[in-house]
């Protein structure tokens, strides 16, 4: 790859963080060795960066926050199923009950019909 010294330095904060592709990153050393500017760039930047607090790209807790967070997801959705369950076991034991009360009513008024 042909780097100009805009690219070079436009990649320096990707460089440095180790964000660029193993091609990149050997042709940003390559241009490195041959241009003194680019080099004196790359070094500046490097030494503004240490004195900079390191900012983590991926903290430790991110993780842990994803799994909590899931984890109250699949409880909330856990917990919705079970009432959508509940919910339409009592509508149709209810429907049931009213079903059996019915067929009762009807046999009980056949057999006062035939009372009759
Ligand atoms: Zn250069």
């Amino acid at each position: 790859m042909n780097m100009t010294c805009k690219i070079a330095m436009d990649l320096a904060e990707l460089y440095q963080a180790d964000l660029v592709s193993a091609e990149s990153a050997e042709a940003i050393r390559s241009h490195l060795k041959t241009c003194p500017a680019c080099r004196q760039y790359y070094r500046t930047f490097d030494a503004v960066r240490r004195q900079q607090p390191k900012i983590d790209l991926q903290p430790d807790g991110v993780e842990e926050m994803q799994a909590k967070l899931y984890a109250d997801l699949s409880r909330k959705l856990r917990r919705r199923r079970f009432f959508e369950i509940v919910g339409t076991s009592a509508a149709i034991g209810a429907g049931s009950i009213m079903l059996v009360i019915g067929l009762m009513m009807m046999n009980h008024s056949a057999l006062l019909r035939k009372e009759i």
